[in-house]
């Protein structure tokens, strides 16, 4: 009951949220000139001879406040009656996509997209250097119901000592194709799928990006390197980094245009640090639409609507002409 009278007052109508939207960037912690509301940057990339923690970045990376996970394992217990929970080890951190509070990354220059990928790449190598850590997953939420909190780009990353269940599930799935199959299910997949052609939507001379055959939901969608390579770590900055960071403009961009752009989560998969799974695993992203209306008639009714369901197929000439 309580509940359902707190969300009877949540200001819904269009604009009550404009006028939030508005106050939201002048209290934004994200924005530049903001940067002494957040704890101080733990990376960010600006000119030379500019002080930290001021104006004047590109990119800006800072602990996340609202932390599950911390990176001193010292104990830190809570008890309460017969419930006892200590915070788990590891970092938790929000990568700020660019100051502009309002550019989503499609809009973005490409140049300022490769330096998302090379925050990604930096804050990947620091963690993996932890050896009290097992996992470093870097993500990102667009559109409230994804799970957005604010609205300025950013992506945020998690560094866990643990290996998460949903990796060890595909992780295992794939040691197990290596020992029966002898290759990797992975290298595999981008064969089939590039003799096929029909599940792919887009590739360049180092990435594929394609729509897997056992899709979660409608418009899932994968980004995999052509290159065998088990960790995100092993990125090959000079031709992979511009190339990679190509197919995740280009397949956002195609999400928003395509789709009106719905909210989705991204996420990359890369190889647990002490995992021997160099041979077995394969690093790739994997984007999931949130299609909440679409999505709920289709899984209502079973009637897909091939128009809107197949993403048209585009192959662009990069480097070596992809194809
Ligand atoms: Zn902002
Ligand atoms: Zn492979
Ligand atoms: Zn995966």
């Amino acid at each position: 009951m309580a509940v359902a009278t707190e969300r009877a007052r949540r200001p819904d109508s269009f604009t009550q949220a404009a006028k939030e939207s508005v106050a939201a960037k002048d209290v934004c912690p994200f924005c530049p000139g903001h940067e002494s509301m957040t704890p101080p940057e733990v990376l960010a990339y600006r000119a030379p001879g500019l002080p930290a923690n001021a104006e004047g970045w590109s990119i800006r990376v800072v602990p996340n406040l609202y932390a599950a996970f911390r990176p001193e394992p010292d104990g830190q217990e809570h008890r309460e009656g017969r419930f006892w929970q200590r915070d788990a080890i590891g970092a938790c951190e929000v990568l700020i996509s660019s100051p502009d509070h309002r550019a989503p990354t499609p809009k973005l220059p490409r140049r300022q997209v490769e330096q998302i990928v090379q925050s990604y790449f930096d804050r990947y190598q620091h963690h993996a250097r932890n050896g009290a850590l097992e996992h470093v997953l870097i993500l990102y939420n667009h559109g409230r119901p994804a799970g957005a909190s604010l609205e300025h780009p950013h992506s945020q990353l998690y560094a866990i000592g643990v290996q998460p269940p949903s990796l060890n599930d595909e992780l295992e799935g794939a040691r197990r194709f290596r020992e029966e199959q002898g290759a990797c299910v992975f290298c595999r997949t981008l064969d089939d799928e590039g003799r096929a052609g029909a599940r792919i939507v887009f590739e360049n001379a180092a990435f594929v990006v394609f729509a897997p055959y056992a899709a979660r939901t409608p418009f899932e969608t994968w980004i995999m390197p052509r290159r065998h390579s088990a960790s995100f770590g092993d990125l090959d900055l000079s031709r992979e980094k511009p190339a990679f960071a190509e197919a995740l403009q280009l397949t956002l961009k195609a999400l928003q245009d395509g789709l009106n752009d719905p909210p989705f989560n991204y996420f990359i998969h890369s190889a647990p640090f002490k995992a021997d799974a160099r041979d077995a695993y394969h690093w790739h992203l994997e984007l999931i639409p949130k299609l909440s209306t679409a999505a709920g008639f289709e899984l209502g009714t079973g009637i897909w609507i091939k128009s809107t369901r197949q993403w048209s197929r585009r192959r662009e000439g990069g480097g070596d002409g992809g194809g």
